[in-house]
């Protein structure tokens, strides 16, 4: 297990200024919060959140490293607390601790193609690292996005992935498993659907998925049979957290504690750990 940095911040939440609050979708709260200083964090780390006499959870930071102490969440409402932050508005106050985690290294992507496939509300955690790659065209590859939800009003972050579709040498594939009589702009189908037909360098491509664990499986399948090893894919995994900091063990996978180690592991270094994907 790695040292603990016992910076005051990792123990002690700030308060954070919600500067907007809107409702993406019915399940789905979109918060841009204010920190006193800027969280200096790397794309696919998250923080734990906090309504004071509430509770706590860890929540992932759905945008790029950011200099202005800015920060965006995206909150699914499943519980007492996520509940509680639906009711809160721009200038209310959150806790926050962190960042945690290990993170994406944006030097690792350099020049690389990348695949990125989103799952649902896999998209707030992968968002933090498309935008920097997007934003420097002539420092990575190719980007390709698969990003799929159940029906056209569960979609996150539309007009924004409508904006990156737009970039040169960004392709976005946008899917719903059912339009529910909606109109609809994009494919009906799974993730997994378009991955056979993408034109893919495979020496030159890593690959990033985040959704629910049911859906890991599947992509790697898929990925596998377009012969992409697994050390170039890499997974977000979301496991209950407690401490962030490796302490209290809910997050543990044997040795392995996911809030410090992950929440992004590479594939290949999951492989003697078949119940990471359960
Ligand atoms: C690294 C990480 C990043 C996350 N990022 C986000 C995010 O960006 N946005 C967001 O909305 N949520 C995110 N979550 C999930 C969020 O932390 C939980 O949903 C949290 O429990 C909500 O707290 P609550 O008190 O509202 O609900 P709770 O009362 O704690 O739980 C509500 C329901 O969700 C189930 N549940 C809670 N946690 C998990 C879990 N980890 N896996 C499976 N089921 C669970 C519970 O069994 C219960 O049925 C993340 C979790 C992790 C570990």
């Amino acid at each position: 297990m790695k040292p603990v940095d016992f910076d005051a911040h990792v123990l002690t939440p700030r308060m954070a200024r919600i500067i907007e609050a809107r409702d993406m979708t019915a399940q789905e709260r979109f918060f841009r919060l204010q920190l006193p200083q800027p969280l200096t964090h790397r794309p696919g780390q998250f923080v734990m959140a906090s309504i004071l006499g509430i509770g706590e959870a860890p929540i992932s930071i759905s945008c790029g490293p950011r200099h202005d102490g800015q920060l965006e969440l995206l909150v699914r409402n499943t519980g007492s607390l996520t509940h509680a932050m639906h009711q809160l508005q721009a200038g209310d106050y959150m806790g926050i601790r962190g960042p945690f985690g290990s993170g994406f290294q944006l030097s690792e992507f350099e020049g690389r193609d990348i695949l990125f496939v989103a799952g649902g509300l896999g998209l707030a955690p992968l968002r933090s690292l498309i935008e920097p790659v997007v934003g420097e065209p002539q420092r990575f590859g190719r980007v390709t996005l698969i990003s799929g939800c159940r029906t056209p009003a569960d979609e996150l972050y539309r007009e924004q992935m409508q904006a990156w579709a737009k970039r040169p040498n960004v392709h976005v594939i946008r899917l719903v498993t059912d339009t529910d009589h909606l109109p609809w702009g994009g494919e009906v189908g799974l993730v997994t659907a378009p991955i056979a037909k993408l034109e893919m360098d495979v020496a030159n491509t890593l690959a990033v998925l985040c959704g629910p664990p049911v859906m890991y499986k599947f992509v790697i399948m898929e990925l596998a049979a377009r012969g992409l090893p697994n050390a170039q894919i890499f997974i977000d995994l979301e496991r209950r957290m407690r401490c962030g900091i490796g302490k209290c063990g809910h997050c543990q996978i044997n040795h392995v504690t996911c809030c410090q180690e992950g929440p992004v592991f590479r594939f290949s270094d999951l492989e003697s750990l078949p119940e990471a994907l359960t």
